[in-house]
């Protein structure tokens, strides 16, 4: 089991983080798809219905990271989640 620490790095949802087994996920897509499937029940459950049509119309990725050099980092490293530029994962 190796648990790692994403974060999200955007003007409204900044600092928002989770700790995911990695064991679980393939690729940097994956570990986006998550975060934000786990950010948006929240917004749900508590009804944050603005926030959870920003965050819709927001694409976040991983562009710092490979998902090889992910599975290397420990818990207390933090891999960013970004949605300020236009990168696409390939
Ligand atoms: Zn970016």
């Amino acid at each position: 089991m190796t648990i790692i620490t994403l974060t999200i790095s955007d003007d409204l949802f900044q600092g928002y983080t989770v700790v995911l087994d990695i064991d679980y996920y393939d690729n940097n897509e994956q570990l986006c798809e998550q975060i934000i499937t786990t950010l948006k029940n929240h917004l749900k459950l508590h009804n944050f219905e603005t926030l959870f049509l920003k965050l819709i119309e927001k694409k976040f990725h991983i562009h710092d990271v490979t998902f090889g050099e992910i599975c290397l980092m420990s818990q207390e490293q933090v891999v960013w989640v970004c949605s300020h530029c236009n990168y696409t994962h390939k």
